[in-house]
């Protein structure tokens, strides 16, 4: 293998092997861009030397052969005494982490060295500049020094000096503060800051190769869910210089603004100033604008270099670069990060140039990004009196009194509060707590705290692992910093999509993303803003491409008509528990407890009327489009009065001697059905089996609500469908009965019904015997919440709470599968049963309607396994048209 590329070997698809950086400085170098010579040592070889401990042994002769030739390219030896080449050594993974270690600048410096560098540059100041910056990043990256403590060093000789800026040090200064920095590196490393230029450049590669499995990068991959064996790459870059003076700087820009996506001049320039200055903020930078009058020949062929690389990148570019003495450098691109907004902007902007296809823009959006933009947000103008920043956790906007402990979120949440429950961090007891709350804050815990987790499950607003706030639970306070305090019943806001924490209200507007869907905003209005009309245009986008419709869960017609609105080609769900609960339960109840034949009918006689008129109305909300109806699911006793309540009022009655026959009677019934397991128990298909009449009942509901329908010449489109079959034998019992009642229904209407009748796949036994359960099944809809807790063996209620945090921190969960499908297990269970029910039934429809239907990465597996449609929420209908847009372009 080879372990070393020369910038002119690589390319920008080679990001695995030479990292982001590498890979880009290889493809601005074969662009003809000035990039200063160098070469990258690959993840390869990082990943060898992590696992045996040891550089590979080729390595070394390799970095020798390319240094080599880098020294005579430039006509100078690294650190040579007289003339010193200099280089960078800097880290780039494959994805770009933060959490990393810092690059070295300058390496090849020595107390013999910056001599030769002054006399080169004629600039005595620069070249002991140049040293004291690179004992410094050695000393801090390399050596593990606190790099406070040279920090420290600058401030004092500052100060002494009675100057502001590090510029106004002059080179007697530096001189000084050089002989403190190596003072400061012998004390703290145990070691003389090395003298020689090889050493100093192989000990900064191998802490390079080391940082990759630093606690900080450890954290970020586990919270990005980047894998954990991809390894680092180290790129060796000629320096250039870019504090050699006034006619020298360094700067920062971008091709186009990554929050608005316009196109432009953005970015910030420092003169004479090198690598970190610019974003450290130590001197105050000017906008990159400025640089026309500053250096015009610089700024016009960094313009150039700009539309270069948009027309060759047909994206967004982030770029560094830096000036010497009027000669400008290119010293890293890549494809910018951007806001959400911005996403779907430049994704359109790109396809008006010509520059992308319509199946290029749906990859530069994500579902993600979509769901983000349609959020209720913070009015912009009013975000003020931001106290900390945590991890935006879960998006959405939150205001509420704090409070700070889930006691009390519940009381006053019950007395009509809202409240933000803030915690140092959140455990299983706090669930109550996080139900109740309008929002969750925590000051501890990343992206997979339990907070995190429970947040996201429940669709809450959640900023966690804010530091700066100090949670005093006990005194039931937090200090902010600048010490306010915020005492419990302060109102504060937190916004889940920026991790931001205000006190005091901020006043919160709806998405216009969310105002466009509902219809209140149309694409096309001459005012509708720019976010509307891109977003108006990537669905359209979407819609064009994709091949698996997309239906709702909704049991009502406010919920169909919204659903309608935002895209559903139907309802895949209805639950119809729903509709039996309020006045209705004393039916049910009744219903339940019949002794007799004639009371079981008188309570069916009652309930029809009842559940036909909600049929009528959702088929009317959703005409012309498939509605399917799922039969009464939920366990039997969860219409029945709660046990211990029931026991109290017998007891009562009991005592005063007051009769109590009914409630006797009922008491038996709750203890008779009570079940230890309820999930596992009756409900379902087999509710419809033992309780005479209950699915007839439904199903003579539905045939007369469309038979009506069709005599006011509508069109409804009914699909009735069986939950929780395990046997085809379950089935074929409903079936048959079902198919009685609706021809009785045809019969006494005189109209053709066509109703289909299907069932839920979502139990393992149904899945593996598909091929039977399609010969009574006209089309599978997969229950994959149902599903995934047969599967896994475990009721989402009570561990999604408990032990997915500890999961997730040990990495046996990337995500939650009750989220992302798992694609493995329950996903396996999937394709087969959908393969089995074809070979069966040929036209047999396929759909899912757990929450995986609104999963942006479960959208593309059912897609990829070929089923009909997929059927979510209302509100995440656009999220996953516009995946399975994605899935298929
Ligand atoms: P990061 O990944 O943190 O951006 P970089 O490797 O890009 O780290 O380097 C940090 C800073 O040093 C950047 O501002 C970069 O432009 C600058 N820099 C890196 N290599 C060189 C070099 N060879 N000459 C001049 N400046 C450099
Ligand atoms: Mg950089
Ligand atoms: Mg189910």
């Amino acid at each position: 293998v080879k372990f070393v590329y020369d910038f002119t070997e690589g390319n920008k698809d080679l990001k695995d092997l030479l990292g982001g950086k590498g890979a880009n400085l290889a493809e601005m170098t074969n662009l003809g861009l000035p990039v200063p010579p160098g070469f990258t040592i690959t993840t390869d070889a990082c990943k060898v030397y992590l696992d045996s401990g040891e550089e590979p042994a080729a390595l070394r002769d390799e970095v020798s052969a390319h240094l080599d030739a880098l020294e005579q390219r430039m006509g100078k030896k690294l650190g040579q005494a007289d003339d010193p080449l200099l280089v960078s050594v800097r880290s780039g993974a494959k994805f770009s982490m933060p959490g990393m270690m810092d690059t070295v600048l300058n390496i090849g410096l020595s107390d013999k060295s910056v001599q030769g560098l002054a006399k080169q540059a004629g600039d005595e100041r620069f070249a002991w500049d140049s040293y004291r910056r690179l004992i410094q990043m050695f000393g801090k990256t390399v050596l593990g020094v606190d790099g406070d403590l040279f920090e420290d060093a600058l401030e004092k000789a500052k100060e002494t000096k009675k100057v502001a800026v590090d510029t106004e040090l002059d080179a007697a200064d530096l001189k000084k503060l050089v002989t403190k920095f190596k003072k400061i590196v012998k004390t703290e490393a145990g070691r003389d800051f090395p003298q020689d230029p090889r050493t100093q450049m192989d000990l900064a590669i191998k802490a390079v190769f080391e940082s990759w499995n630093g606690d900080r990068a450890k954290l970020y991959r586990r919270q990005e869910r980047i894998p954990h064996d991809l390894g680092t790459a180290v790129n060796v870059c000629s320096m250039v210089f870019g504090n050699l003076g006034p006619d020298s700087g360094t700067g920062v820009a971008f091709t186009r603004d990554p929050a608005s996506g316009h196109q432009g001049v953005y970015g910030d320039y420092l003169q004479n100033a090198q690598g970190e200055d610019v974003v450290a903020g130590i001197r105050n930078t000017v906008a990159l604008a400025e640089l026309e009058q500053i250096d015009k020949k610089s700024y016009d062929q960094l313009m150039q270099i700009m539309e270069t690389l948009e027309n060759h990148y047909k994206d967004l570019c982030d770029i560094e670069f830096t000036i010497e003495r009027g000669q400008l450098w290119m010293l890293q691109t890549r494809v910018g990060k951007r806001t959400a907004g911005a996403a779907f902007r430049i994704a359109t902007q790109l396809v008006d140039q010509g520059l992308i296809d319509e199946a290029e823009a749906l990859q530069r959006v994500t579902g993600a990004q979509l769901a983000q933009l349609m959020f209720p947000r913070f009015d912009d103008g009013a975000r003020v009196g931001q106290v900390g920043r945590g991890i935006a956790a879960s998006p959405g906007a939150a205001v509420g009194k704090a409070v700070f402990d889930s006691y009390t979120a519940v009381k006053w949440s019950r007395s009509g509060e809202k409240v933000i429950l803030v915690r140092r961090e959140t455990n299983p007891d706090d669930l109550d707590g996080m139900i109740a709350a309008e929002g969750i804050l925590t000051s501890r815990g990343g992206k997979t705290s339990h907070a995190a987790v429970v947040a996201r499950g429940m669709g809450k607003t959640c900023v966690c692992g804010a530091e700066d706030l100090e949670v005093d639970t006990k005194r039931r306070r937090m200090t902010v910093p600048g010490g306010h305090v915020v005492e419990e019943g302060d109102v504060i806001s937190i916004d889940g999509s920026s991790g931001k924490v205000y006190l005091g209200e901020v006043p919160v507007v709806p998405s216009p993303v969310v105002e466009y869907f509902e219809g209140r905003m149309h694409a096309g209005a001459d005012d509708a803003d720019e976010l509307v009309q891109a977003v108006h245009r990537i669905m359209a986008f979407a819609d064009r491409k994709r091949r698996l419709r997309v239906r709702a869960n909704a049991d009502n017609a406010e919920d169909a008509l919204r659903a309608r609105r935002f895209g559903a080609q139907g309802i895949g769900l209805c639950r119809t528990e729903h509709m039996f609960l309020g006045d209705r339960r004393e039916l049910v109840e009744r219903l339940i407890l019949a002794d007799t034949e004639a009371e079981r009918e008188e309570s069916l006689k009652q309930l029809l009327p009842l559940q036909k008129k909600d049929f009528v109305e959702l088929f009317e909300a959703m005409d012309g489009l498939p509605v399917t109806v799922r039969l009464l699911d939920p366990p039997l006793h969860e219409f029945l009065p709660d046990i211990t309540e029931l026991s109290v009022r017998v007891a009562l009655a009991e005592s005063r001697q007051e009769p109590h026959e009914n409630e006797l009677r009922l008491l038996q019934a709750v203890h008779r059905l009570h079940e230890q397991n309820p999930m596992l128990g009756l409900r379902g298909v087999r509710l419809g089996l033992v309780i005479p009449g209950l699915f007839t009942m439904q199903v003579r509901a539905i045939a007369e609500a469309a038979a009506e329908r069709k005599a006011a010449k509508g069109d409804p489109r009914a699909e009735i469908m069986i939950p929780l079959v395990g046997t085809v034998q379950e089935l074929e019992i409903v079936r048959e009965e079902a198919d009685q009642v609706i021809a009785e229904v045809e019969a006494a209407t005189g109209t053709r019904l066509k109703l289909a009748i299907g069932t839920m796949i979502e139990l393992p036994r149904a899945a593996l015997t598909a091929g039977q359960i399609a010969e009574a099944a006209e089309f599978f809809s997969f229950g994959t919440n149902d599903l995934t807790q047969t599967v896994w063996g475990f009721s989402r209620d009570d561990v999604e709470a408990s032990f997915f945090t500890a999961y997730l921190e040990k990495g046996i969960f990337g995500v939650s599968p009750f989220e992302t499908i798992d694609k493995d297990g329950v996903g396996s269970l999937v394709k087969s049963a959908a393969k089995a029910g074809r070979a069966t039934r040929p036209d047999l429809k396929l759909g899912v309607c757990g929450e995986h239907g609104g999963d942006p990465e479960s959208v593309h597996f059912f897609h990829e396994v070929g089923l009909d449609y997929v059927s979510c929420s209302p509100f995440r209908i656009p999220v996953a048209r516009l995946e399975a847009g994605r899935a298929a372009s």
